[in-house]
């Protein structure tokens, strides 16, 4: 079967989306949510080992908390970039403040830290807030 996979970030059902349809607003066929929102979607951390084992598009994760000053500085940043980067790459936020066991997992020593995952791998990674253009740059390296 021909398409890309892509996890769904709501219910975390795998999709198949065919390449011409990734900016046409292709849905889950489980729940119905966007696949490829052009805003970041908050995850937890089940949905992001999938999504970042399976996806066929860039994944790219803020991990953040709601104490953090420069994370809520940077996530309208992030917001815009999402927009940006529609279609090229899925941009998610983890609250590692709620998700913990995510936090430990992925070495995360500092917020805000972008990872950036693909072909099932890690391939990238920075930390500090940033302006959506260095975010977007951040995303074009993410391969
Ligand atoms: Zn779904």
């Amino acid at each position: 079967m021909a398409g890309l996979k892509l996890v769904c970030l709501e219910c975390a059902q795998t999709n198949r989306v065919p390449e011409d349809r990734l900016a046409a607003g292709a849905k889950c066929g489980t729940c119905g949510a966007a696949l490829v929102p052009d805003r970041p979607i908050e995850v937890d951390s089940a949905t992001l080992a999938k999504a970042a084992r399976t996806d066929d598009l860039p994944l790219i994760v803020d991990f953040w908390a709601p104490w953090c000053g420069p994370c809520r500085m940077m996530a309208p940043e992030f917001g815009k970039a999402a927009a940006g980067l529609q279609g090229r790459a899925r941009l998610v936020k983890l609250n590692t403040q709620d998700h913990q066991d995510a936090g430990s997992k992925y070495a995360i020593r500092g917020i805000p830290t972008l990872v950036g995952f693909a072909g099932g791998r890690e391939r990238a990674r920075q930390s500090g807030a940033m302006p959506a253009a260095q975010i977007e740059a951040f995303a074009a390296q993410v391969r």
